[in-house]
């Protein structure tokens, strides 16, 4: 049954189970791990916690599922994910309210992006398993040769807690559209509606064994999923740090890996901008999900001769913006997932401090009662003393972003690209040659003119440098589940051996 059904009046009653083989079960050792509401740290759910040996079942029942489900008729596949997407639809509030609970996302964005979004992405794995084909390659007389798609087999699929519905569509989708079986760890705080899609994909129709969920702690079961010699390839979105872990970890059987990181988004704005909209979107480029974005635009690049102009309005719709509890429908700004994470974000508040930084705006937990007990953060703006700062450098993955100024296009982009990561990046300006020019300048996966944050299922989606590497979303996406097989035949027999007798 779903959670938003249960009262939370007795929150400790309920329980989660992993989902394995098509069977909600506890774990082995019959560990669990309590997720809180970050609105005020009660207790959600007790969620069973996977260990090693539960990765060992989860992976034996993809093996076991893997040939039936690859053999399926691609159409099949689709169709089981749009009758998914159809369910999601079917069930959008509950989902939402169950994430925003899970998360701190506020229920209007759970409702108008989360959810729509997380069906769309379904939707559009599913109609592209047919569509998703190989090639015949024009090589020598008297042979045909074309190539297949294969699936890569069993994946691992390991996800952070920020947009936990979205991203395990992200992977999920378009990994069983390519015929693959999954063992999907969603983050330990934030793993409900992950559990909720499960149940939505048996009732699809998706057959036991194809998709396991198995919550657990990243540095046991995430870690045993990255060593597992059973899993072919592993999928995962987190931290640069933890991402080097997996690498190292996914030697011993030479996985396949795709790596969605960390990353300091460069948001530009040029005195030619549009400063009404620049101001809207570069808000909604850092503060939408409390910042906790990897692509969230968290340095703030303004020309000189227009930056007091910017911050005036910048901070007052920083001011302006409702933090409250994301479940009340008039919240703009919801809490921070994790006590621990808002700790972490007003450390930099200190590191901005100590390095010289002006506070502009926020800067510390909101003073208002009913939001004490509760891990939110004032939306923040600092501005920095040099592009080499620790909070021009270092994701703080939170309503905090950094702001420098620059003189001209060449400082701009060199102050833009001047961080190890490259994830996303945008601009605005009216100048149609320099937008182009400078997209192309820009060391990024993604990058946005007059706009911010912009995802589509269509669109693809990854970064560069230690923001990692492989793409989610798209025909990538499919060609990142697949592997290839080039097949050879003889459609001639006149050709001679090469070893005439
Ligand atoms: P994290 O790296 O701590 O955790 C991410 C996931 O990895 C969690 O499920 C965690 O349990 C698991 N994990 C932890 N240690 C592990 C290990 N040793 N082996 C395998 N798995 C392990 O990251 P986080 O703090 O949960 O998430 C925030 C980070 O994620 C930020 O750096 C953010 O930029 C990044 N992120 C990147 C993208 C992207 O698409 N590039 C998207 C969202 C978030």
């Amino acid at each position: 049954m779903a959670l938003a059904r249960h009262t939370m009046t007795a929150p400790t009653d309920i329980r989660r189970q992993l989902f394995i083989n098509g069977e909600f079960t506890d774990a082995l050792s019959g560990e669990t791990l309590a997720t809180l509401n970050p609105h005020d740290n009660s207790v959600i759910a007790e969620v069973a916690l996977a260990g090693r040996e539960d990765v060992d079942r989860a992976v034996d029942a993809a093996h076991q599922a893997f040939a039936a489900w690859s053999r399926r008729g691609a159409a099949e596949r689709g169709g089981i994910l749009l009758r998914l997407a159809g369910l999601i639809e079917a069930n959008a509030e509950e989902l939402a309210r169950l994430e925003s609970l899970d998360t701190g996302h506020p229920l209007r964005d759970s409702r108008m992006l989360d959810v729509p979004r997380t069906a769309g992405c379904y939707r559009y794995f599913g109609g592209m398993a047919d569509k998703f084909q190989g090639e015949t390659i024009p090589v020598e007389a008297g042979f045909l040769n074309y190539t297949l798609r294969e699936p890569v087999g069993v994946v691992g699929q390991v996800v952070p807690w920020n947009f936990p519905l979205m991203f395990t569509s992200w992977k999920m989708a378009p990994a069983l559209a390519a015929g693959n079986c999954v063992v999907m760890k969603p983050a330990e705080i934030t793993p409900l509606s992950s559990l909720r899609i499960a149940e939505l994909m048996a009732q699809a129709g998706l057959p036991p064994g194809v998709v396991n969920v198995v919550p657990g702690l990243g540095t046991v079961a995430g870690q045993y999923i990255a060593e597992h010699p059973g899993i072919a390839k592993i999928a995962f979105t987190g931290s640069t740090a933890t991402g080097r872990r997996v690498v190292q970890a996914s030697a011993g059987n030479l996985k396949k890996v795709q790596l969605e990181l960390g990353g300091k988004g460069a948001n530009i704005v040029f005195d030619d901008a549009d400063l009404a909209a620049a101001v809207n979107g570069s808000a909604w480029a850092i503060f939408h999900n409390q910042g906790q974005a990897c692509i969230a635009g968290s340095r703030l690049l303004l020309h000189e001769k227009i930056a007091d102009a910017f911050l005036e309005r910048f901070v007052a719709l920083a001011r302006s913006i409702r933090l409250g509890n994301p479940l009340d429908e008039g919240t703009e700004m919801g809490p921070l997932t994790s006590a621990q994470h808002q700790q972490r974000v007003l450390s930099y508040v200190e590191v901005a401090r100590a390095e010289g930084g002006e506070v502009l705006a926020g800067g510390r937990a909101p003073a208002a009662e009913e939001l004490s007990r509760g891990c939110y953060v004032e939306p923040t703006i600092v501005r920095a003393r040099t592009p080499r700062d620790r909070i021009a450098q270092e994701e703080v993955f939170g309503p905090f972003v950094t702001v420098l100024t620059f003189r001209d296009e060449a400082e701009a982009l060199a102050i833009a690209n001047g961080t190890d990561y490259g994830l996303g990046a945008g601009l605005w300006t009216c100048n149609l040659q320099r937008a182009h020019r400078f997209a192309r300048e820009l060391r990024a996966g993604m990058v946005w003119i007059n706009s911010y944050k912009r995802v589509n299922p269509g669109s693809p989606f990854g970064g560069t440098g230690l923001s990692g590497y492989g793409r989610e979303m798209g025909f990538d996406a499919m060609r990142e589940y697949t592997q290839v097989k080039s097949v050879w035949v003889n459609v001639d027999a006149r050709i001679p051996p090469h070893y005439p007798r």
